[in-house]
């Protein structure tokens, strides 16, 4: 961990620039104070125990809500003229404290831009705009026989603008990698902030850089995506007594020829603390689960080849139709809200663990015993299969955490830091200059979510 205290930012816009710019934007009712102004600066960072403190008091001073490009423009517009900072937001779901305006200004909530403009049936790529739900997006993709390739565990209610600037992968990561692997993101739209906000459309190579840019480098108006053929995923819930019988079998898994949409393991305790869709018994002491979404036609080997393997299926229902909890919601940063939801005093991680993961988790478990519990999930990075790692951690102060990160970095472990909010630090630790490059492409005044890009803010002199 780098950061332990925010960046030094300029001081808030004052009062009388802000006034002048909610008289200019009054036509479309912006919201300058109360709790609807404080949640709108608000996301899912609370999960850190290190982000929560330093976030507290970071707060827009001004909130619109726009449902056209023209509204947006309007919007973008005046901010440029006023030199007031400006913060993107879909559904404000992201961990990271993405859309957190740590310097004040205005947040757009952008999920009024919410068309799917065009599904292309031949090809299944389609385009559509940031501030549609997934879940929206998705419905009307299978009514057409096709699906997301990936999607959050939050797809109820997170956007496509949102989970392309914030997210990481998800459901699907098992078979199409992450949101910034080649392929899964074609093109944009986006807007500049400018005094006259222009719209450019980028291809896929021009997009890279603000995938996963937390709107640091653009705004997103509307994205281009592949789809892959709709599958009637069947949910399965599987308990095994024996942990490394559970872990075998999830990297085994990987390697057969079964059509599996997730594959997630749950450790006993975690998994005892968790909520179960109804019909599905709670498991019993000791035992770990493994949580699965396998096609319709992995049925007729799937519970034979567990069972060779020390497992016993609990539960099976389709996904599709299904009432109450999805098993979705048992899966990624899921599980951690559950977990907290009884557990208010932990915390987790972000971990990609290295190709052959036992050596790694049992130094852990050495170290740190049941101050962390495994939460894995199987998923495919470049090409590779490789074991995702979200453990639950029993905060134990800063100082340990940090200790806990660094011991995971000299095993080899990739961290993805939940505990810090800038783009380089909660990701791949290293600036990126065509992630820069795009900022003063798009952004020249630096306007967009000050102080999430280290880079440009090293640039600038403001680190
Ligand atoms: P927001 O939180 O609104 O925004 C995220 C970031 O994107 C912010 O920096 C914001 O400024 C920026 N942004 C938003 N819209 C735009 C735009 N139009 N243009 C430019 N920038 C924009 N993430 C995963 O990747 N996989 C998971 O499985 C997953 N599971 C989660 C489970 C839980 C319980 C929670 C709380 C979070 C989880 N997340 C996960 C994180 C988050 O839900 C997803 O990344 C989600 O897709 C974010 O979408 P959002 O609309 O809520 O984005």
């Amino acid at each position: 961990m780098v950061i332990r205290s925010l960046p030094v930012l300029p001081p808030p816009v004052d009062d009388a620039r802000i006034a002048s710019l909610a008289e200019e934007l009054s036509a479309l009712s912006p919201i300058r104070q109360g709790e609807e102004l404080a949640r709108l600066s608000s996301d899912f960072h609370a999960y850190s125990p290190v982000l929560e403190p330093l976030l507290a008091p970071c707060r827009a001073q001004l909130a619109v809500r726009v449902h056209s490009l023209d509204a947006l423009r309007q919007v973008v517009s005046a901010c440029a003229r006023h030199a007031v900072p400006l913060t993107l937001r879909g559904a404000g779901t992201g961990n990271y404290g993405q859309c957190v305006p740590l310097a004040g200004g205005l947040v757009i909530d952008l999920s009024g831009l919410r068309q799917l403009r065009q599904l292309d049936p031949i090809s299944g790529v389609f385009t559509a705009e940031a501030g549609i739900t997934l879940a929206s997006l998705d419905l009307q993709l299978t009514e057409r026989g096709r699906g997301l390739r990936l999607a959050p565990s939050t797809l109820r209610s997170s956007s496509l603008g949102g989970f392309i600037a914030g997210g990481a992968g998800g459901v699907g990561s098992l078979r199409w990698g992450f949101l910034r692997d080649a392929g899964n993101l074609l093109g944009l739209e986006v807007m500049t902030v400018e005094p006259e906000p222009r719209l450019l459309q980028l291809d896929a190579e021009a997009s890279a850089p603000l995938n996963h840019a937390y709107g640091t480098n653009g705004i997103l108006t509307a994205l281009t995506l592949p789809s892959c053929a709709a599958v009637d995923w069947q949910q399965l819930v599987v308990g095994f007594m024996s942990w490394e019988a559970a872990l075998d079998t999830l990297q085994e898994l990987s390697h057969t020829a079964l059509l599996l949409n997730n594959a997630a393991l749950l450790e006993a305790p975690v998994a005892a603390a968790l909520p179960w869709p109804s019909g599905c018994t709670p498991p019993r002491a000791g035992e770990h689960r493994l949580l699965l979404l396998a096609a319709p036609d992995a049925m007729a080997v799937l519970p034979a080849w567990l069972a060779t393997r020390g497992g016993t299926l609990q539960w099976q229902e389709p996904q599709a139709g299904g009432r109450g909890l999805p098993l979705r919601e048992l899966c990624w940063n899921h599980t951690t809200l559950h977990w907290r939801g009884s557990h208010p005093d932990w915390t987790y991680l972000q971990l990609l663990l290295p190709a052959d993961p036992q050596p790694a988790m049992a130094s852990l478990r050495q170290r740190w015993g049941e101050d962390l519990l495994w939460h894995l999930e199987a998923v495919r990075q470049d090409g590779a299969v490789r074991l995702s790692g979200l453990p639950l951690v029993r905060f134990r102060g800063v100082e340990a955490l940090a200790d806990l990160i660094d011991h995971c970095r000299g095993l080899g472990v990739l961290v993805f830091d939940p505990h810090e909010c800038s783009v380089e630090d909660g990701g791949m630790g290293q600036i990126d200059p065509a992630q820069v490059a795009a900022k003063s492409a798009h952004d020249p005044a630096g306007l967009l979510n000050p102080g999430k890009l280290r880079g440009w803010l090293e640039r600038a002199g403001q680190s």
